[in-house]
């Protein structure tokens, strides 16, 4: 996974005003097709903590992430995550609050995992979320939903069950953490700390 720096996007879509956005997104949408996109920050990045390596349930997209040393992304990076985790129903994009990753660092890190997070939801637009609200009267989708402003994912885990998954969770105490044995999966997100 880390010998692959070619994958790198630095050198990705041209800049603003050279290609519609619709065609860089499908540009961008082919090659996370392809192969999984790499983020990374360069050899510091790669020596220190596995990377996190996300797989989209629904886009089939994948995503290798790695830590920035000083912690914080570019703007690059970011649009890249923000993709990512779209709403992949509308196609609609938004801010996604970085601790959401490093709650999977440290997930991954508890669990001494190097599997793949499969994302089944993440940034969800106002749409979206009336629409599954009104699917059913018990749906449990809230009107102001976390998901609706980026700082909310609904995730599993390639090597880690739900149980497991949701035992660290609540451990770091960065947020909620819903628990959805059934569908198999956990909600993060970064309101207050609380569970259910
Ligand atoms: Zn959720």
């Amino acid at each position: 996974m880390t010998d692959n720096p070619q994958s790198n996007l630095a050198g990705g879509p041209a800049g603003p005003g050279t290609e519609s956005v619709d065609r860089q997104r499908r540009k961008l949408a082919a090659f996370l097709f392809a192969a999984p996109a790499i983020l990374t920050h360069g050899r510091e990045a790669l020596a220190s903590v596995p990377p996190l390596q996300l797989r989209h349930l629904h886009t089939e997209e994948r995503l290798v992430i790695f830590r920035p040393p000083g912690g914080s992304f570019d703007r690059d990076q970011l649009s890249h995550i923000q993709w990512f985790l779209r709403d992949f129903r509308t196609g609609d994009t938004h801010d996604i609050n970085p601790r959401l990753l490093e709650a999977m660092w440290r997930i991954q890190q508890r669990t001494d995992s190097e599997g793949t997070f499969e994302i089944i939801s993440a940034y969800r637009s106002p749409a979206t979320n009336d629409m599954l609200r009104n699917r059913s009267a018990n749906s449990g989708v809230a009107r102001k939903s976390h998901h609706m402003s980026g700082n909310a994912l609904d995730i599993r885990h390639s090597e880690v069950g739900v149980g497991g998954l949701r035992k660290t969770a609540l451990s770091l105490r960065m947020g909620g953490v819903g628990y959805y044995p059934k569908s198999g999966f956990i909600h993060i997100d970064t309101g207050k700390v609380r569970s259910w």
